[in-house]
């Protein structure tokens, strides 16, 4: 199989003196099959910017490397560069003091781009996100959202094969966020395009992704093709609805559900960790007499596994072993 992106021992360590190192990413391995839309999450601080910045070529790593459709960031920057188009979280992607169209056009040519494909592509896009009234403003004189909306048509001006899009839709109104999520899928399924998309939004992550990975402090925590992650936790969530209520006190023996009340019963949903035995959960029920109305396994969305993955590396953490959640294995890690 061909990747469009194939990363090796990645490792970043921020060095800044008087402070402790800060390890954002470690012995990362991931390989980013072509034509796919790839979701990376993980809770603030994971590493994932810190990764994308280094596939940018915009960040050094400490070691480790990067290869965007064979080509290596480091050592054939300008080939690989041309692989890609990006869009960074927080900063300024785009030139402040020039009009939405200068930016298109120079980000066009900067991509060695020729003017009979760069003009009417850079219409195209500035008509779509209703930004062509607006393309001779300067960028300056923009909203946020408009501002994100130009950064993300200067990143598919010169139509490059992989797309890394951080946090997209941040700061757009439902139309745009409606528009980008329209692109992100015919980027890939009609123009077989490599769409990596970092976001917190997991609702997206779950419609549009054919795989996710998930990183939690620097680390993968799970490499999974989305459909095969949701299957994983469909026989481990459960929904247990028993008569009566259960105090804050008791829910403390239950910590791996979240509970609701309705009609004086109360619902728990939840995850049962490796190892742990249903009836033991439905003994403990009993015992606080609370009678069981009915017991279903249920479907975990992104979100909810999401969840359960981090609590899980958190408490390995806390145990002192490196984050690998029960029954998960990475995958296309680079080792195999
Ligand atoms: P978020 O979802 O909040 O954007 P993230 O997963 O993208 O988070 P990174 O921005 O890659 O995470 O940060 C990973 C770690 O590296 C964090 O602890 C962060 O504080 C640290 N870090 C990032 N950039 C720098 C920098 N320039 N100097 C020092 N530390 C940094």
């Amino acid at each position: 199989m061909s990747y469009a992106i194939e990363i090796e021992g990645l490792r970043k360590v921020y060095s800044k003196r008087g402070r402790p190192d800060v390890v954002a990413v470690e012995d990362l391995n991931l390989k980013v099959p072509r034509g796919q839309v790839f979701g990376f999450l993980g809770a603030n601080g994971a590493g994932k910017t810190t990764t994308i910045k280094m596939a940018c070529g915009l960040v050094s790593p400490t070691s480790g490397r990067v290869r965007l459709n064979g080509f290596d960031a480091q050592q054939q920057r300008s080939q690989a560069m041309r692989q890609i188009g990006a869009v960074l979280e927080g900063t300024r992607n785009v030139y402040w003091r020039l009009t939405a169209w200068q930016n298109l056009v120079y980000f066009g040519r900067l991509k060695g781009t020729p003017d009979r494909e760069l003009k009417p592509r850079a219409e195209r896009l500035l008509r779509e996100l209703e930004l062509w009234d607006r393309r001779n403003d300067m960028v300056n004189a923009f909203s946020r959202g408009m501002q994100q909306k130009v950064a993300i048509a200067c990143a598919l001006v010169a139509d490059p094969p992989i797309v890394l899009l951080d946090e997209p839709t941040l700061g757009l109104d439902v139309q745009a966020a409606r528009t980008v999520k329209r692109w992100i899928e015919s980027l890939s399924r009609e123009q077989g395009k490599t769409v990596v998309l970092t976001t917190h939004q997991l609702d997206m992550a779950e419609s549009l992704c054919d795989e996710v990975a998930i990183m939690s402090h620097g680390r993968l925590l799970a490499h999974e093709p989305t459909v095969d992650l949701l299957d994983l936790f469909r026989q481990e969530f459960y929904r247990i609805r028993v008569q009566g209520h259960l105090t804050a006190e008791q829910m403390a023996d239950f910590v791996h559900f979240a509970a609701a009340h309705e009609n004086g019963q109360t619902i728990l949903t939840g995850a049962l960790p490796a190892g742990t035995d249903l009836y033991a959960v439905v003994e403990q029920l009993r015992r606080l007499n609370l009678p069981l109305v009915s017991l279903t396994p249920t479907e975990a969305n992104l979100e909810e596994i999401f969840v359960e993955l981090m609590d899980r590396a958190a408490a390995e953490n806390n145990n002192g072993a490196a984050p690998q959640p029960a029954g998960l294995s990475t995958r296309n890690n680079g080792r195999g």
